[in-house]
């Protein structure tokens, strides 16, 4: 079934009764050349470009839940390539090019929306880090704007721009930065994967790994083993969990992230804004929601809900920078677990066990990655060479520090950023 403007006029006045399921629901095969653990976005997107880049089709993607149910479906949905330092800006780069393709490369309505993301700045200091940001952004070919405050105020006159303690200086905008709906980029690229004969496969945990002198042979699933030559985790926060079974000891640490929503408003904020002295940063759906969130909680967790402290901590932020959002009533706020690094920068390379993949450590900033990380996994798990946007995601550097790319700043302590 493709979607087009056609099927959507000619099952309007049809009845809509010509719609098909979005995959199939197969049973386990005994085995396959690919098992993927996890079906969230990274798994999903791998699963596509397996199929699709290198015409693979004995490949399963297992998921413990369903689809979508994970931090695929929880994020705050920003997407943006305006990273600065070598390794994750040429990776982030190569994603964004993705995302302009997606819809079309996938037939599917992804809503990806570049309105632009604004980084605003309340210091001198902040201006120069904001400026040599920006230059390394453009160096790689992409966008990168420096706003004045004057400039602010006309695109975005709701901030509060003479605040005592956190006057505005200035933004960094990307234009080609901004949003896409989490989870129908899940629904798409499982859609894509499925119909290149990709089995699918909820409500099917991984219990355990089988691996015979250092090669894995397969899984245990809560419906039974399932063979394969490779295997790849791809289970974002639950990646130490999932190593584990092979008895693999990750630097990777569990954390919430929490996000919230308010009731649909008339459109008012149409840009994604990031305010540069707390936690807080903002978009509005295409519902009408105001769609914001904050930092980690900041101790280690798998506990996927949200709590009343970060509510507070994040609704003062959201005050501080812009007090119109007083007015609008809170909905609903959710959390997800984070696999964060100490280097704030992820992994996917080969594991010391033949036929065992790892892809993590995506941190707070994974949905942007969806399509790169997939696209360079993918390559990975066909030729056994690292895909170059992704050549520095190797894990061995958190022993050797070879490669290290400190996005983040803190070291082992994620308190500290
Ligand atoms: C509140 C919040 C806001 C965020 N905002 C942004 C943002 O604005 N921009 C951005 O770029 N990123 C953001 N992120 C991060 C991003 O969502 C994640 O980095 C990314 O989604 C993680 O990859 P994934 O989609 O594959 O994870 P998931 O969707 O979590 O997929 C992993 C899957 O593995 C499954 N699984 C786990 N264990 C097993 C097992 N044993 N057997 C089978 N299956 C298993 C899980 O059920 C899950 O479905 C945010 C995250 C949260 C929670």
């Amino acid at each position: 079934m493709r979607f087009s403007a056609l099927k959507v006029l000619t099952e309007g006045l049809t009845g809509n009764r010509g719609w098909l399921a979005h995959w199939r629901d197969p049973e386990p095969a005994e085995a396959y050349d690919i098992v993927i653990i996890g079906g969230g976005g990274h798994g999903l997107s791998t699963a596509y470009y397996l199929a699709k880049e290198y015409g693979l089709k004995r490949i399963a993607v297992l998921e413990r839940g369903y689809i979508g149910g994970g931090n695929i479906g929880r994020n705050t949905t920003i997407v943006r390539a305006n990273y600065f330092l070598p390794g994750n800006s040429e990776f982030y780069s190569h994603s964004l090019k993705l995302w302009e393709g997606l819809e079309a490369d996938l037939n599917y309505n992804v809503m990806h929306s570049q309105r632009g993301q604004i980084g605003l700045f309340h210091s001198d200091g902040q201006r120069d880090a904001a400026i040599r940001r920006a230059n390394s952004i453009r160096n790689r070919g992409d966008d990168a704007e420096l706003l004045s405050v004057a400039q602010l105020r006309k695109m975005v006159p709701y901030l509060d721009y003479d605040q005592g303690r956190f006057p505005i200086y200035g933004g960094l905008l990307q234009r080609r930065a901004g949003t896409a709906r989490h989870d129908a980029v899940a629904w798409g690229y499982a859609r894509g994967a499925d119909r290149l004969g990709v089995d699918l496969i909820q409500n099917c945990e991984v219990t355990g790994l089988d691996i015979v002198q250092g090669v894995v042979r397969g899984v245990q699933t809560s419906r039974g083993p399932i063979g394969a030559k490779k295997v790849a985790m791809v289970v974002a926060g639950r990646s130490s969990q999932v190593a584990a079974m092979a008895g693999m000891r990750l630097p990777i640490e569990s954390h919430v992230l929490q996000a919230f929503v308010t009731e649909g408003l008339k459109p008012c904020i149409d840009h994604v804004i990031s305010f540069g002295m707390g936690h807080f940063y903002i978009s509005q759906s295409d519902k009408g929601g105001l769609v914001f969130g904050g930092d980690l909680d900041m101790y280690a967790s798998y506990a996927a809900r949200g709590n009343l402290p970060m509510v507070e901590h994040v609704a003062e932020a959201g005050m501080t920078l812009m007090p119109m959002i007083g007015k609008a009533r809170m909905l609903r706020s959710w959390g997800g677990i984070m696999d964060m690094t100490p280097d704030g920068s992820p992994i996917i390379d080969k594991t010391h066990i033949e036929g065992l993949y790892l892809n993590a450590g995506w941190c707070y900033g994974g949905f942007k990655a969806v399509p790169a990380s997939g696209h360079c996994f993918a390559h990975l798990l066909a030729t056994d060479r690292p895909h170059a946007a992704a050549a520095r995601f190797r894990l061995d550097r958190f022993r050797s520090g070879r490669g290290l790319m400190d996005e983040e700043g803190t070291g082992a302590q994620h308190n500290l950023h």
